[in-house]
């Protein structure tokens, strides 16, 4: 399965409300799990990758810049 890339600062839009009334979620952290912030009342959660693909709905703004460290920290 190929996997939606994503970014950590990326604005997205998911197919079901927060129970705070917001759909907007700021992208905080990436790896084996999506890290996301809802917008409006700032709860985090984490969602693995198969179900953030399912949730997406749209991105409303990209990053403006690729963060620093890579998506997939290389394995040993
Ligand atoms: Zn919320």
């Amino acid at each position: 399965m190929a996997y939606i890339p994503v970014s950590v600062g990326d604005v997205v839009q998911l197919r079901k409300p927060h129970p705070c009334g917001s759909y907007v979620w700021v992208v905080v952290r990436i790896g084996a799990d999506i890290g996301l912030r809802c917008q409006k009342c700032g709860r985090r959660v984490l969602l693995p990758r198969g179900e953030f693909n399912k949730r997406l709905k749209a991105f409303v703004s990209r990053a403006e810049t690729p963060p620093a460290a890579p998506e997939v920290p290389p394995e040993r």
